[in-house]
C-alpha cells in the first residue's frame, strides 16, 4: 500500500462524535460497539459535522453505489474541515476490506486521518489514542481474523430491543456477493457468551433480541458437533425475562428441519423467517453458487408452514443477474406464487466489482431489469395484501417500538410476525408488548388500536400471533 508522507497534525481534543452508519444490521451493531468504546472513554454525541470532535464513517460494500456515497461523504469533509479543523475523520467497515479502496483512499482523502476494518474494530480506542498522541494519519487493516473480541462496551439504540452478532463472516461465495472477501471466514461465538449477553440484556429490560449472521443456520459449525442453530434457539428459549428473540440471515440450503423444529418448539422464537431465495430458476440459482434449486425452496417454504402455524417467511430476490432469460424470470415469478411470501426485498442485479458476477457475460439491459422488477411487484404486493387482509379485526401483540414517522401522536410496532403496525398511543407505551386490534389492513402495514396495556406472555398463542376479535 503506496502512503504519501503524512504531515504531523497538533489534535485539540474535542471530545464528541458522531457515527454515520451505511449498510446492513451487522454494520449497525459495529456502530452500537464503537459508540460504547466511546462513550466509555469519556465521549458524548454530537451529530452537528460542524461542531464535533471526531466523524466515524461505518462503511458497506454490498453495492458499488454504496462505495460512490461514501466517496462522496468522504469528499464532503474536506470541506468541513475548513469549518472545524480539529475535526478527526475516521473511516471503517466492510469497504475498508478491500485494499484497493484503502489505497485510494490513501492516494486521494488526505482528509480521512484513521483507517480501520472489520477485524479490528476492538482495537478503535488504541488507534484513536495513537492518533491523538501522534497527530500523524494511522491506517490498520486486519486482512482476516479467527476470533470475536468479547465484552466490548455496547451503546444499544433501544433499551428493549437489541441485536446480538452470533457469527461473522460467510463461506458460502455466492456469485454476487463481496461479503466473504470483506467480512472473511465464519466465526461463531460461543454459545455461553451469547447466553450471558442476551441474559445481561434481559436483566437490564431488553425483550426483544435479534440474533445476527451473515447465515446463522450454519451457526456452530467451527465450534463442534453439540453446538448448531437450533440448540442456541432452545438454550436462549430458557431466559426467562426475553419475550421475543428474531434473526437473520437464514441461506435456504441450511436450514435443517432441525431448525425449524426448534423455531416450532420455541415460543420466545417469534414465528417469523426471513429466507433470502434471490431466484426461483434452478439454472440462476447454479450461476448464483447458491446451492439449492427450485424444488428445495418450494419443499422447505411448505415444510415450514405445515410445522410452524401462523408463520410469516419474507424473502429477498435479484432480479436480471446475468444470463436470466424470460423464461427464468417466469421460474421466479412461479416459485413466489407457490411460496406466498409475505413480502420481499427486490434489488435490481448491479455490479459489484471483485465478484465472479461482475464478468460474467449476458449482464443484462437495464430497461429489461426494471420491466421485470415492475412486474415481480406486481405479484408481490397482491400476495402482501391479500396476506395482511387475515389480519383484519385480529388481535395482535405488538412491541411497541417508536413514535410513527407520518403522524407523531401515533406509535409504530411490528408483530411477532414482522408486521409493522401504526396505532393511536403515546410515548409511555414505547417497549411495551400491547395487545393491538387491527382496524385496517394495507398491503404495506397495518392500523390498529390497543386494547390491552400491556400484554403477558402467554397470554395468545405464541405461534400465532392474530386471534379472533371476539375469542
Ligand atoms: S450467503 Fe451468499 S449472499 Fe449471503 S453473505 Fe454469504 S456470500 Fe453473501
Amino acid at each position: 500500500m503506496s502512503r504519501k508522507k503524512e504531515v504531523k497534525r497538533e489534535i485539540k481534543q474535542n471530545k464528541t462524535y458522531c457515527i454515520k452508519t451505511f449498510g446492513c444490521q451487522m454494520n449497525e451493531n459495529d456502530s452500537e460497539k464503537l459508540a460504547g468504546m466511546l462513550k466509555a472513554l469519556g465521549y458524548t454525541e454530537e451529530d452537528d459535522v460542524e461542531k464535533t470532535g471526531l466523524v466515524i464513517l461505518n462503511t458497506c460494500s454490498v453495492r458499488e453505489n454504496a462505495d460512490e456515497r461514501v466517496f462522496g461523504n468522504i469528499g464532503a469533509f474536506k470541506t468541513v474541515k475548513k469549518t472545524n479543523p480539529d475535526l478527526i475523520l475516521a473511516v471503517c467497515g466492510c469497504m475498508m476490506q478491500q485494499p484497493e479502496i484503502v489505497n485510494q483512499i490513501t492516494r486521494t482523502y488526505p482528509q480521512v486521518d484513521l483507517v480501520f476494518g472489520t477485524h479490528n474494530i476492538h482495537q478503535f480506542p488504541e488507534l484513536l489514542h495513537n492518533y491523538l498522541t501522534n497527530g500523524k494519519r494511522l491506517i490498520e487493516v486486519w486482512e482476516d481474523s479467527d476470533t470475536i473480541v468479547e465484552d466490548l462496551p455496547m451503546d444499544r439504540r433501544y433499551p428493549f430491543k437489541a441485536f446480538v452478532t452470533i457469527m461473522n463472516g460467510c463461506n458460502n461465495f455466492c456469485t454476487y456477493c463481496i461479503v466473504p472477501y470483506t467480512r472473511g471466514r465464519e466465526v461463531s461465538r460461543e454459545p455461553d457468551r451469547i447466553f450471558d449477553e442476551v441474559k445481561a440484556l434481559a436483566d437490564d429490560g431488553c425483550v426483544e433480541v435479534t440474533l445476527l449472521g451473515q447465515n446463522v443456520n450454519s451457526y456452530g459449525n467451527d465450534l463442534g458437533e453439540d453446538v448448531n442453530f437450533a440448540s442456541l434457539l432452545r438454550q436462549l428459549n430458557t431466559i426467562e425475562k426475553i419475550k421475543r428473540i428474531r434473526f437473520m440471515t437464514s441461506h435456504p440450503k441450511d436450514l435443517t428441519d432441525e431448525v425449524i423444529d426448534a423455531i416450532a418448539d420455541c415460543e420466545k422464537v417469534c414465528n417469523y423467517i426471513h429466507l433470502p431465495i434471490q431466484s426461483g430458476s434452478t439454472r440462476i440459482l447454479k450461476k448464483m453458487n447458491r446451492k439449492y434449486t427450485q424444488e428445495n425452496i418450494i419443499e422447505r417454504v411448505k415444510k415450514i408452514k405445515e410445522r410452524i402455524p401462523g408463520v410469516a417467511i419474507t424473502t429477498d430476490l435479484i432480479l436480471g443477474f446475468p444470463g436470466e432469460t424470460e423464461a427464468d424470470f417466469q421460474e421466479t415469478l412461479k416459485v413466489i406464487k407457490a411460496c406466498e411470501f409475505d413480502s420481499a426485498f427486490t434489488f435490481l442485479y448491479s455490479i459489484r466489482t471483485g465478484t465472479p458476477a461482475a464478468t460474467m457475460d449476458d449482464q443484462i439491459p437495464e430497461d429489461v431489469k426494471h420491466d421485470r422488477i415492475n412486474r415481480c411487484l406486481e405479484v408481490l404486493h397482491q400476495i402482501s395484501h391479500d396476506i395482511n387482509q387475515g389480519y383484519q379485526d385480529q388481535i395482535v401483540e405488538v412491541l411497541a417500538e417508536e413514535p410513527s414517522r407520518n403522524n407523531p401522536k401515533r406509535l409504530t410496532g411490528r408483530t411477532r410476525t414482522g408486521k409493522l403496525v401504526n396505532f393511536s398511543g403515546d410515548a409511555s407505551n414505547i417497549g411495551k408488548q400491547l395487545l393491538v386490534k387491527i382496524t385496517a389492513a394495507k398491503t404495506f402495514s397495518l392500523d390498529g388500536e390497543i386494547i390491552e396495556q400491556e400484554a403477558t406472555h402467554g397470554t395468545i398463542d405464541p405461534h400465532d400471533d392474530s386471534i379472533p376479535a371476539n375469542s
